[in-house]
C-alpha cells in the first residue's frame, strides 16, 4: 500500500474512532478520498471537453465493514445514522439525503456488474460542504473504493469515477459530469490532471508553485450555490441544443470559428469552445515549466464563465477582482458556479495583501465573509488503513 497522506490518516483515525462508538466493533479497513479544485477547464466535462482538477488536502474518510445490513453514519453536524435493508436494488429503494451518495453507489456498482452485499459505514469528512469543491464526489469515492476492495472487485479507476458518476446522475439526481468523481480518484499528489472527457485519458502535469514562490488562495464565498441544480440543467440542455443546431455529437466537436444565431446559445458556444481552448494553453505553458504564465488565462476563463455562461454571482466577482486589483496573477471561479468558490494564483509575498483586499471588498458590498485557505496538490483516493 502506497504512503497515505498524512492529513487523511488524521481523519481515519476520527472516521475509526466514530465506527467504534456507533457501531460498537472495529472497521475491517479506512479509506479516504479528497474534494477537488478545477484550475481551468469548466462545464467542459459534460461537452466530452477537457478539464484540468487537482485534489485538495481535504478527504472524506470511509470506515467500513462487511454487515448484515446496511447502516450509514456521518460525524456531520451532531452526527446522523441511517439504516437499511434494501439498499443496491433501484435507484427508489428508499434512501435519501446525504446517505443517497453512498448507497448510489452501492446501486451502481451492482449495475456495473460488481456485486456488493450490506456494510456499516462511518463517515468523518473535511471537505467543505457546497462550497463547489465537491464534497458529494469524496463522498461517493471513499465509499465506492472501499465496497471494491472489501468484495475483492479490481476496477479500473476510470471505470470507477464513471460508476460513482452515475450514482449521482441516477440516484441521487444530480446531473453533474465526470470531472468531480475523475479528480478525486485519479489525481496525484504534486500535479495537476490534464484529462479529455471524451475518454478520460489524462495526464499527470507536474505543478510546482513552491519553486516559483507562488501561491494557489481557494477562497470559499460562503455562498452555497443557490439555483444551482435547474441553472445547471439549463446550462446543459443549451450546450444540446447547440450542439444539435450545428449537427454535431458533442461540443467538443463544434469548429473553432462555429457561430449561432441565437444569441444565448452563441455565448454558450462561445464559452465552451474558448474554455477548451484555454485548457490546451494552460496545458502548454505548464508543461513549458512555468506556473505564472497562466494567470491571464485563469483570468479570462472566469470573465468567459461570467458573461457568455451566465454562471458567476456578485460574491464570486467580488472576490476575483478584488484579488486582481490587489495583484494577483490570475483569478476565477471555479466549480458549477452560482456559489462555491473561487481561486487566485499569487506571489507568496503577496497573498496576504490579497486575502486582506477579498475579505474587506466582501465586507464593504455587505456580503457574508469568505473562507480563504491555501491550495496544495494533494494524493486521490487511496486506503488509509
Ligand atoms: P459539493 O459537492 O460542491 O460540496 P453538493 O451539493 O454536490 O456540493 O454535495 C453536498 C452534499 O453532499 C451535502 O448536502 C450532503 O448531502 C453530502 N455531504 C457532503 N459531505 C458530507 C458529510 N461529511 N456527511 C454527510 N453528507 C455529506
Ligand atoms: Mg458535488
Amino acid at each position: 500500500m502506497p504512503t497515505p497522506d498524512i492529513h487523511a490518516v488524521e481523519l481515519a483515525e476520527t472516521a475509526a474512532a466514530a465506527f467504534r462508538q456507533v457501531f460498537g466493533a472495529e472497521p475491517e479497513g479506512v479509506w479516504a478520498a479528497p474534494g477537488r479544485v478545477n484550475l481551468i477547464g469548466e462545464h467542459t466535462d459534460y461537452n466530452e471537453g477537457f478539464v484540468m482538477p487537482f485534489a485538495l488536502p481535504f478527504y472524506a474518510a470511509a470506515a467500513v465493514s462487511k454487515s448484515e445490513t446496511w447502516e450509514f453514519h456521518s460525524t456531520y453536524g451532531n452526527g446522523d445514522t441511517v439504516r437499511a435493508d434494501t439498499v443496491g436494488s433501484s435507484v427508489d429503494d428508499g434512501v435519501s439525503g446525504w446517505a443517497g451518495y453512498l448507497a448510489g453507489v452501492a446501486w451502481a456498482l451492482n449495475e456495473a456488474g460488481y456485486p456488493v452485499s450490506p456494510v456499516r459505514v462511518a463517515i468523518h469528512s473535511d471537505v467543505p460542504h457546497g462550497a463547489g469543491l465537491s464534497s458529494s464526489a469524496a463522498l461517493e469515492c471513499a465509499i465506492l473504493i472501499a465496497l471494491a476492495d472489501l468484495h475483492g472487485h479490481e476496477i479500473d479507476r476510470a471505470e470507477a469515477a464513471r460508476i460513482a458518476q452515475k450514482a449521482e446522475n441516477a440516484y441521487v439526481g444530480a446531473p453533474t459530469g465526470v470531472l468531480d468523481q475523475s479528480a478525486s480518484l485519479l489525481c496525484t499528489e504534486g500535479k495537476v490532471m490534464f484529462m479529455d472527457c471524451r475518454d478520460l485519458s489524462r495526464e499527470q502535469v507536474p505543478f510546482d508553485l513552491a519553486s516559483e514562490n507562488l501561491t494557489m488562495l481557494v477562497i470559499d464565498v460562503n455562498a452555497p450555490h443557490r439555483h444551482a441544480d435547474g441553472e445547471y440543467a439549463s446550462r446543459r440542455a443549451d450546450c444540446e441544443e447547440a450542439a444539435r443546431q450545428l449537427g454535431v455529437p458533442f461540443l467538443r466537436d463544434a469548429p473553432k470559428h462555429a457561430r449561432l444565431e441565437d444569441d444565448r446559445l452563441n455565448r454558450r458556444l462561445r464559452h465552451i469552445i474558448t474554455e477548451n481552448e484555454r485548457v490546451l494553453d494552460t496545458m502548454k505553458i505548464l508543461k513549458g515549466g512555468t506556473v505564472a504564465g497562466i494567470g491571464e488565462l485563469l483570468t479570462a476563463s472566469h470573465a468567459s464563465m461570467r458573461d457568455d455562461y451566465e454562471i458567476s454571482c456578485t460574491e464570486l466577482d467580488s472576490a476575483v477582482d478584488a484579488a486582481l486589483e490587489a495583484g494577483a496573477l490570475g483569478a476565477r471561479m471555479t466549480g458549477g458556479g452560482f456559489g462555491g468558490s473561487a481561486i487566485a494564483l499569487v506571489e507568496t509575498a503577496a497573498a496576504a495583501k490579497v486575502e486582506a483586499a477579498v475579505i474587506e471588498a466582501a465586507a464593504a458590498k455587505g456580503l457574508r465573509t469568505p473562507r480563504i485557505f491555501v491550495a496544495r496538490a494533494a494524493a486521490g483516493a487511496h486506503r488509509v488503513a
